[in-house]
């Protein structure tokens, strides 16, 4: 993966935020407001986050059609025109300006003149070179020291995401994807590792749980996916099963009726692993809770 490759799928967020953009994970309880992170809907700028013991909430709008925050004496905003819920300790993709990382050990930034020609007491630059501590050099000369900057600055950006995309085979695979097939649909994927420290370092696991959306647009969107990646349908999950064939199933909640149960899931090649799935299940009539308690569960009285 080249520099190149992730300008082209943050370059409409870079205009939206004036700088260079990172890709990178963190945990949902790390995002802060102004990432923009995924969801069903597409990319999401947060400006709310509601934080539960378990679940956070993360609430935003599509970028470009950011709410533009004005004063207003009594603090009333319209609601985000959209929102994501996940597991507080779980890793999502944000993306951030790069403005807001630190210092990036091996990476400190050399700006110098091009060409500096000493006229009496003036020194005339021909421009400025950017270039890198890491042995990183821009390949054009800069009109100005700013200009310089920024250039090392975009360096800096790919740094930090390919960092990332090193960090979980599963997110190169989804990046790469999304730029190839830029018409996919949005899924709001959540991400694990398989083992850190080993021979596996870097083999990721992305997961993207759709049962929020409508049983039809669940499909829809798997289908997507299923027909540009190649995903398999996991043994025993009712892809092209009769919707009315579900079965009854226990879950914390008690027994349930399974409507509707569709997973897919693909072994890449650099030890990645995609899943997308859907569940979804109703409550059973009285009688029939009574009829299919499970022996460790108490039946409703
Ligand atoms: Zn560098």
């Amino acid at each position: 993966m080249t520099d190149t490759s992730c300008e082209q799928s943050t370059r409409p967020l870079e205009q939206v935020l004036g700088q260079r953009v990172v890709t990178t994970l963190v945990r949902a309880d790390q995002v802060e407001l102004g990432d923009f992170v995924d969801s069903a809907d597409g990319l999401i700028r947060v400006r709310e986050i509601v934080q539960r013991p378990q679940y956070w909430t993360l609430a935003g709008d599509p970028p470009g059609q950011a709410f533009r925050v004005a004063f207003h004496p009594n603090g009333e905003s319209p609601a985000p025109r959209t929102q994501v819920i996940h597991r507080r300790n779980c890793t999502v993709r944000v993306r951030r300006g790069v403005s807001r990382f630190g210092r990036l050990t091996g990476h400190s930034k050399r700006v110098t003149s091009h060409n500096p020609v000493k006229r009496g007491m003036y020194t005339l630059v021909d421009g400025y070179n950017s270039a890198c501590s890491c042995g990183w050099k821009s390949s054009t000369v800069h009109k100005s020291k700013h200009r310089a900057g920024e250039a090392w600055l975009g360096h800096k950006a790919g740094q930090l995401t390919e960092a990332a995309y090193a960090a979980n085979s599963a997110l190169l695979l989804i990046a790469t994807t999304e730029i190839v097939h830029p018409q996919l649909p949005p899924v709001p994927w959540y991400f694990t590792n398989t083992a850190r420290g080993d021979r596996r370092h870097g083999h990721g696991i992305a997961t993207a749980d759709l049962k929020d959306l409508p049983v039809d647009q669940a499909r829809a969107v798997l289908a997507a996916w299923r027909q540009v990646l190649g995903l398999t349908v996991d043994e025993a999950h009712s892809w092209d099963k009769d919707k009315s064939a579900g079965g009854i199933v226990h879950t914390l909640r008690g027994p349930r009726r399974r409507l509707d149960d569709m997973r897919l899931s693909l072994n890449g090649e650099r030890g990645e692993r995609l899943i997308l799935q859907a569940a979804y299940e109703t409550a059973l009539k009285a009688e029939e809770t009574a009829a299919n308690t499970a022996p460790w569960q108490d039946a409703p009285e």
